[in-house]
This record gives C-alpha cells, structure tokens and sequence, in this order.
C-alpha cells in the first residue's frame, strides 16, 4: 500500500509503497478514506527539535482520519466491515491504573498513532477495537476526518461550565476557532478570540467567535470595557501556547476565574503567579480527548446543529501532500484535508 513516511532524518515526507498493517485477534482493518493535516504532522514535516528527539525513523505518520473498516480480528464481535469509523490517537495500555478506573486518556502508557506506531497517512491502518470510534451516519466525511482536534477543542471548551459566561480564546489555530464554535453552542455570553493573524480571526469570527481581537493592535482591557463587562473573564482557553497571550490570559481573568490549557509552550514560560493565588484562579491542563465522552458529546453536539464546515479550508488529493503542508505553514489556512479514496 501507499503511505507517507518519515524516511530520513531530515525535512520532509516520502511517498512509498509499505507492507499492508497485519491485524491481531482484537483489531480492525481500516482503509483510509481521508486525512488531516495537524501542527504536529508539520513539526515532523520540517524535522524540528521536539521531532527529532521523538520520531523514530522510518515511520508512516498522521493521525486524524476517517475511514471504513475492510477487516477484524476474530475476537471483534460490534465492528463489521463497512463501517466508517475514526480512530483514538492515542493507544492506551489498559492496565495502568487510570485505564482500569475508565481515565484512559490520563494512562500512564499512552502511545500516539503515527509518532509512536504507524499513523493514518495511508491506505490501510489497523488499530485496537478499542480504539475506534463509530461515526453516525449523518457526520460529513471532512468533519469525521478532523474528530481528533474538533475533540481537543471539545474537551478544552467544556472542561468547565461555559453557559451564559464570558469565554476568552487565545490562539486562533483550527483548534481555538473550533473551540469559540463550540463555545458558542454550548451558550456562552461573549466568545472572544484573540490571535496576531487577521486571516486566522476572519475565519474564527465565521465559527462562532462573537468578538475577534489582533492583540497587536487592540487591548483586552478595552474589549471588556466596549462590552460592558466589569469583572473579567470567566472562563480561559489557551490555544496559542504563546506566553505573553497566556500572560494577558491571566490579567483579564474574574477573581476564581477557570483557565484550560490546551496550547503547548515551546519553552518555560515565566507568570505572575500572586495574580493566580489572589484571584484564585484555576489552571487546568488539557492533553487529547476523553475516551470517549469527549467524542459522545462532539457526535451529539453535530446532531444537534453545530456547524463546523467553516474550518475545512483546503481539500487535496493525498499525492499533493506536499502542497498541503505549504498551506498549512502559510498560516493561511484552517484546516486541511488529504483525500486517500481518489
Ligand atoms: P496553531 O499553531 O495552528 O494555532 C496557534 C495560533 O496561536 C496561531 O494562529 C498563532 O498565530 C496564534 N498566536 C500566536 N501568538 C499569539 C498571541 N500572542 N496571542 C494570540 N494568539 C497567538 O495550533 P492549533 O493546531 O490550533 O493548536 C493549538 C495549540 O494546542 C497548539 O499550541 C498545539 O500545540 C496545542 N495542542 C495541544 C494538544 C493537547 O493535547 N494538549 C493537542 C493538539 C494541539
Ligand atoms: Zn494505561
């Protein structure tokens, strides 16, 4: 089969004809339909220094897709052929402590799909039972395809009460512009969405996003003012892993305030911590998605309206990749979609 795989320590991404994955008694057979392009399939793409120190070569790499089961192993009783799934990035052990208490995505094991066993870039992938998702039939095939971040943003937005409240996002990357969508279904007040790319506020302002800010250019001081509010923001979202949004994150924060933390710093960043300790706020850290009440409520919430079409951007064909990640590096994009089924 065709894949995209990480063949050389280096730039880049080859195109190669690999062996068919081989499936174990409680696994199922996938023929990949499409892909997403995600921020860390890019860090491995340019071979950058978290890559480097993590990606074993070679390796076939992505892991946002959907697709439809060809095969399962003779244990697998509720899949069949047919059936269009997505999969879990990350494969759980099972048997650590949080996995047998039902907090499989806190396992003390986790290993992720095309960085740390062979990805979704591919005709065929195979995967544990229990790491795939079947999708409604209802769900647009593009929307399937992207389940993996519209879950980062589910899992961040919902991580504490939103209705009726005042949200900050920072970082409108395809996760914060999908977060201010879901923010906004789930009945927050105010979405503010901040970012230094007018583009990327654009297309966060068509998701949902009910005020964009270029912090360059305006500050959050003033847009609460402009919107009457008196008191900060209720509830944060990180999604830049910027520290001087995170910064500014904290300082426009209510007293007992609730940050989630999705965004990933690249490096130790320095904060006013007498702001955390007298506001008493509350910095949750985000990693993944709950397996699978996150992927239950992002199901429910596309059945009950939420529309999210806006955030796939670009479409090509799987031999384009290479276009595709130009795009995605563009900053001009939101998401971007790799077609396996031409
Ligand atoms: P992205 O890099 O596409 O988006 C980040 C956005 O932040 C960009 O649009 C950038 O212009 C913006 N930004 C930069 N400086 C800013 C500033 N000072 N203020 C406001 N915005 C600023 O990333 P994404 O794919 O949307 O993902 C969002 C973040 O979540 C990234 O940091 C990513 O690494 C992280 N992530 C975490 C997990 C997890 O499980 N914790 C999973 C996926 C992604
Ligand atoms: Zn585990």
């Amino acid at each position: 089969m065709k894949a995209l795989v990480k063949r050389h320590r280096k730039p880049g991404l080859w195109l190669e004809q690999v062996p068919m994955p081989e499936i174990g008694i409680n696994d199922v057979l996938i023929k990949v339909d499409r892909t997403g392009i995600c921020g860390t399939d890019v860090h491995i793409y340019t071979w950058d220094s978290w890559a480097q120190k993590t990606i074993p070569v070679p390796m076939v790499v992505g892991h946002e897709f959907v697709g439809e089961i060809v095969d399962v192993g003779s244990n697998v009783v509720d899949f069949s052929a047919g059936d269009v799934v997505s999969g879990e990035g990350h494969v759980v052990c099972g048997r650590c402590r949080n996995c047998m208490a039902g907090r499989r995505h806190l396992c003390n094991d986790t290993k992720g799909i095309g960085v740390n066993r062979p990805g979704a870039f591919a005709e065929y992938i195979a995967l544990p039972v229990t790491n795939v998702w079947k999708h409604d039939q209802n769900i647009d095939r593009d929307i399937a395809a992207i389940f993996d971040p519209y879950g980062n943003a589910v899992h961040t937005a919902l991580s504490f009460e939103i209705l009726g409240e005042d949200v900050l996002i920072t970082g409108a990357g395809p996760i914060g512009c999908m977060a201010a969508a879901v923010a906004k279904h789930a009945g927050a007040r105010h979405v503010v969405l901040t970012d230094v790319n007018p583009w990327r506020l654009e297309l966060g302002a068509k998701l949902g996003a009910t005020r964009t800010v270029d912090v360059r250019e305006e500050n959050l001081s003033d847009i609460q003012r402009e919107l009457g509010m008196k008191e900060g923001f209720n509830v944060g979202l990180e999604m830049s892993g910027n520290p001087s949004a995170f910064r500014d994150m904290l300082s426009q924060m209510c007293h007992g305030g609730k940050i989630a933390m999705l965004g990933i710093p690249s490096e130790d960043m320095a904060i006013d911590w007498n702001t955390v300790v007298f506001n008493m706020l509350t910095i949750k850290g985000i990693y993944g998605r709950e397996m699978y009440d996150t992927w239950y409520q992002m199901t429910m919430m596309l059945q009950c309206g939420l529309d999210l079409s806006p955030i796939v951007t670009h479409r090509f064909d799987f031999q384009d990749f290479e276009k595709g990640f130009d795009v995605m590096m563009s900053g001009q994009s939101g998401k971007v979609i790799l077609n396996w089924s031409n």
